[in-house]
């Protein structure tokens, strides 16, 4: 199950990271923010919740 959850300009939902569906990169949105493009230039991202073992 890695059903695209979000793209580059949408409106974050939540607060959270984003990780490119393409190529894993990780980009940051705050809730209401735009979502930007992944570093590599796309636009499609999977959402994740902080999981375990993620102590940043
Ligand atoms: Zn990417």
């Amino acid at each position: 199950m890695s059903a695209v959850a979000a793209h580059a300009g949408e409106r974050a939902r939540k607060t959270g990271d984003f990780y490119c569906a393409q190529c894993s990169e990780r980009v940051h949105a705050e809730q209401g923010e735009e979502i930007p493009r992944c570093p590599n230039g796309h636009t499609e991202f999977e959402t994740r919740r902080h999981e375990p073992g993620d102590r940043s």
